[in-house]
């Protein structure tokens, strides 16, 4: 071999070693190309756009013409498809456990199989294009090791607001084989105990329960000292405070008391629901578990009789209450109280959830932004998530229809991006 050829071959290795590492790397920066970002104020959407993504956020949105993409950067060609936030539901349990055979086989499930359960949940929920979720009751303070690992980069995930362990009492829904609390005292020794844990939220379940046989699905089981004084604490610490509630009479009660969200509300009226747009509260309606998508998916897990009942029996008045809550112009956040990826007729229980909002009375973009701009508001996380906006992170979704058009749209996610990652792809 001539000392040209040996020369020519040593250069050539270092070239290759150069390339195979610069491949193990995460990219620098990623310009998302020639998609339709989707405009959440109603206006003209940006067509044929590039999404600049450096490190973990949006450097630069515009169209293709105005945004100088830097050399190397990593390029994800989005023609013909349109760019939406990353979704995010606002009433998830990772560790989810229902009545049947799900609970029995469950039954002596160890903390330690409940956080890699969790994880595998919090895996599947982000590949379904939701980048946030907001926990709403999980037990042995998993999801709040979840999320630390997440933040780390451990597991793979959404962003996480948890309420840590919900706040029951006594006899109440959510009650059994909990820990229980009663009497203001209690409960607020509760609260602070979630907030040193890394709660952002506190839970409260102040009526009854689909979930739980005994116990009105609208009495008010809480008493107003328990609610008031649990809902002081908390904003003390600057901690919201979200209720499950199908009663009318605990929201009002609640809602009076400064309460910041109201879970499900099966069986809310016109005068609650007035009086959360008065305040703001928030509705989180979870109307997938009581309407017929999910049917097929109770009888699945072996649902008791009993269970099927109180859901059919809360089923119509729910709607109702989702009805009149789009009418009033109440502050709606997306969450399903299913899992974020739980398959449903056909889709996601977030885009089944999504799709009866527009069916219930909200027109598409409305039913977009419940799943993006409007919780990132009720988590007061507006300024980071909610809106693909230069400065914020780059959670990003892609999808092969108009969602302002028809939200069934959401049906169909071909790209997730969260924090500038790449967790699916079907664009190639
Ligand atoms: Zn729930």
């Amino acid at each position: 071999m001539s000392i040209a050829r040996i020369r020519f071959r040593i250069i050539f290795l270092i070239f290759l070693a150069i390339t195979v590492q610069a491949d193990d790397l995460p990219a620098a920066a990623t310009a998302i190309v020639g998609g339709t970002v989707v405009n959440l104020d109603g206006e003209a959407p940006l067509e044929n756009a590039v999404i600049l993504v450096e490190g973990k956020r949006i450097t630069a949105i515009g169209a293709a013409n105005d945004v100088n993409i830097p050399e190397g950067t990593e390029q994800i060609d989005a023609a013909g498809v349109w760019l939406i936030p990353g979704l995010m539901n606002m009433h998830v349990h990772l560790g989810l456990i229902l009545p049947g055979k799900m609970a029995a086989e469950l039954a002596n499930e160890s903390e330690a199989a409940l956080a890699l359960r969790m994880a595998a949940n919090a895996r599947a929920s982000l590949q379904a294009g939701v980048t946030t979720i907001r926990l709403t009751g999980d037990t042995a303070h998993a999801d709040l090791a979840l999320m630390r690992a997440i933040n780390k980069g451990q597991a793979d995930g959404p962003r996480i607001f948890s309420s840590g362990e919900s706040l029951t009492i006594t006899a109440g829904h959510g009650s059994k084989g909990k820990r229980n609390y009663d009497g203001p005292d209690e409960l607020v020794k509760a609260a602070r105990t979630q907030i040193s844990a890394g709660a952002k939220w506190i839970k409260i379940l102040i009526s009854g329960g689909i979930a739980t046989a005994g116990g009105d699905l609208d009495a008010v089981l809480m008493t107003p000292g328990e609610i008031s004084a649990v809902i002081d604490a908390a904003h003390r610490f600057g901690v919201k405070v979200t209720a499950h509630s199908g009663s009318p009479t605990a929201t009002s009660i609640a809602v009076d008391y400064g309460l910041d969200s109201v879970e499900h509300g099966y069986f809310l009226d016109r005068p609650t629901l007035k009086k959360m747009k008065e305040h703001g509260t928030w509705l989180v309606p979870t109307i997938v578990v009581s309407q017929p998508a999910t049917e097929p998916f109770f009888k699945a897990i072996g649902s008791p009789p009993w269970y099927l009942a109180r859901r059919d029996s809360a089923g119509i008045a729910h709607w109702k209450a989702l009805q009149m809550a789009i009418e009033e112009g109440v502050n709606i956040a997306l969450g399903t109280d299913q899992h974020p990826h739980e398959p449903n007729d056909g889709t996601t229980a977030t885009a089944r959830e999504a799709q009866y909002y527009a069916d219930a009375g909200m027109t598409p973009l409305q039913a977009l932004r419940s799943a993006t701009i409007e919780p990132a508001r009720m988590l007061e996380a507006e300024d980071e998530i909610g809106s693909l906006e230069v400065g914020k992170y780059a959670d990003i979704v892609a999808v092969d229809s108009d969602p302002t058009e028809d939200i069934k749209a959401l049906r169909n996610i071909l790209l997730v991006m969260k924090g500038g990652k790449v967790y699916r792809n079907l664009l190639k």
